[in-house]
């Protein structure tokens, strides 16, 4: 049966076709509370904007609940810890409103420079004041941009068209990223004091709220126009208004507020401000595009496949899933071999990356290992929450990666500690996609890592390998690949050998293999 998906606010037709070819899909909206944590028990996946709250209680009642999509960005009504918790992927869209925002700024800086609202207002009123309404012209100003992300580098395109200046100030940026923009980076005093024009497109962060507050105000130039349409609060409305009451700021246009909508503001009353109600991604492509675009990821995250923006969890583009297929399979099949063979509990698990495996997504990689470990061990582990379970079981995770490797052009070893030793088990990618098991602690092997497996310690001399596929023989079970692996070349010493069975082996002939004469021990795995 398809998942059920629950659209609980508005989503775009589009959308909602997208959803309807993987997944049940059921549309209610404005529900109660209540109602809500009632339908939350039975779906798989939910839509939601920015009204529906889902917080910690309502999602420890959703029991089944696996994905959460927001149609849009923001994602302060959604507990993002709790979900992470619970193994739940939180997905958004935030670059399908991109080119919106930025045409929204571009409408807000032309009605500054040309003073568009009042004008018309002014004509409303039956009046023709041509002398009034004097313009700027933009073409060679300085257009200052606080934030030089998505939004604001396609702000910085279309203000380079009209022939405008940019500098922007962006700390996290780098100056070559910059430069692909054709624009050089500057400070954030350097870009407030140049700039005729100020835009700001930072996300809201501890370190962005009140960034143009009154010591920015204080280096601007007489008559600069300030523009804000990324969130409110990275402006400083009280500081705003001083600045626009004495001159200093000629005008200000504001899509977005400390509170919203803003009550008794100051600046409703100021003739030289523009106010619109957020609506940066009010238009009809940038509702569909974010409908569609977190929908095409509800059903990605659904079926297990990579997905683009998930908010609690490492991401792969999906060409790049394509090519690591094989690897991120190999990673969680030696994270769950080497956790079954490990006898007492885990204290530390590391993830090596040696040759050309130290090139790949080692942070994905290392995930996926992870969830391998922890599999046997947790119920309900996944890749959103491996992490986090590791961290509250005070499990420590490591990763490394080193070029140098002997033998082999790449490899991953998965190494798990736990007070009584260590285990580690290593694996490779012949070719394309042929994984192989290819170290047992110390042991050599070339295993495919498939199905069940069984893991025998033995004594390296005769009468023990043959003994044990008789046991095997007699309760008929197949054995489909063996393979054999002792350290260095002298027999008499210690080995290992891995049988892949085709069914699973019960206890009672684990008991007889162990009984066997030079047969350490026996661990049936499955991978
Ligand atoms: P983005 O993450 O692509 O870009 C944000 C940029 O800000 C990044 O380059 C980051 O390095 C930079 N930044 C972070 N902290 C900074 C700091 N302290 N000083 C200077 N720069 C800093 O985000 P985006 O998609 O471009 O969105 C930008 C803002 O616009 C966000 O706040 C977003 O929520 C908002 N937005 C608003 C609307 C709307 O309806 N008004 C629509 C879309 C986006």
């Amino acid at each position: 049966m398809p998942p059920k998906v629950l659209v609980a606010e508005e989503m775009s037709e589009e959308g909602i076709q997208v959803l309807r070819q993987g997944a049940r899909v059921e549309v209610a909206l404005g529900l109660k509370p209540e109602e809500l944590r009632k339908r939350m028990g039975g779906v798989e996946a939910i839509v939601v904007r920015s009204q529906v709250k889902l917080d910690r209680p309502m999602l420890e009642a959703a029991r089944g609940l696996r994905v959460i999509g927001r149609a849009g960005v923001g994602i302060d009504n959604i507990d993002v810890e709790a979900a992470t918790e619970r193994g739940i992927i939180v997905l958004n869209a935030p670059e399908e409103s991109t080119i919106s925002a930025a045409e929204h700024t571009l409408a807000l800086l032309l009605s500054l420079a040309r003073q568009v609202p009042q004008a018309d207002a002014s004509m409303r009123e039956g009046k023709w004041e041509r002398r009034r309404f004097l313009g700027t012209q933009l073409h060679g100003k300085t257009l200052g941009i606080i934030g030089l992300g998505r939004v604001g580098s396609e702000v910085a395109r279309r203000a380079q068209a009209f022939g405008m200046q940019v500098a922007a100030y962006d700390p996290y940026l780098t100056p070559e990223r910059a430069k692909e923009f054709g624009i050089t980076l500057a400070t954030l005093d350097e870009v407030v004091s140049r700039a005729d024009f100020l835009t700001c497109h930072t996300p809201l962060t501890p370190d962005t709220r009140h960034l143009i507050g009154p010591a920015q105000f204080r280096k601007m130039k007489k008559g600069v126009h300030v523009i804000n349409v990324s969130r409110g609060g990275v402006i400083d409305e009280e500081a705003l208004a001083q600045a626009l009451r004495e001159g200093k700021v000629a005008g200000a246009a504001l899509d977005v507020f400390e509170t919203e909508p803003p009550r008794d503001s100051p600046l409703r009353g100021m003739d030289n401000v523009v106010l619109t109600p957020h609506l940066g991604a009010s238009t009809h492509e940038a509702q569909v595009n974010v409908s569609v675009a977190i929908a095409q990821q509800v059903i990605a995250a659904l079926r297990g496949e990579p997905v683009k923006n998930a908010i609690n969890m490492v991401t792969l583009r999906p060409e790049a899933y394509e090519v690591l297929k094989p690897h991120l399979r190999l990673a969680e099949k030696l994270g769950r071999l080497a956790s079954q063979l490990l006898d007492s509990p885990l204290q530390a698990v590391e993830v090596a990356f040696h040759g050309d495996m130290a090139e790949r997504d080692t942070e994905v990689l290392a995930t996926f290992a992870l969830k391998g470990v922890l599999e046997p061990i947790v119920t309900d582990v996944n890749y959103v929450n491996a992490p986090v379970i590791a961290r509250q079981r005070s499990i420590q995770v490591s990763k490394i990666k080193t070029w140098a490797i002997e033998n082999f052009t790449s490899l991953m070893v998965v190494r798990l500690r736990s007070k009584k030793g260590e285990k580690s088990v290593a694996g490779t990618v012949f070719g394309k996609d042929d994984a192989r098991i290819v170290k047992i602690d110390d042991y050599r092997i070339n295993a495919v890592p498939s199905g069940h497996m069984l893991v025998c310690p033995h004594i390296d001399k005769p009468r023990v390998i043959g003994p044990a596929t008789m046991v095997l023989g007699e309760a008929s079970i197949n054995i489909a690949g063996m393979q054999v692996g002792r350290i260095g070349d002298k027999p008499g010493s210690q080995a290992v050998m891995v049988l892949n069975v085709d069914s699973p082996v019960g206890e009672d002939i684990l008991r007889k293999i162990k009984k066997i004469d030079g047969i350490l021990d026996v661990k049936l795995v499955a991978l």
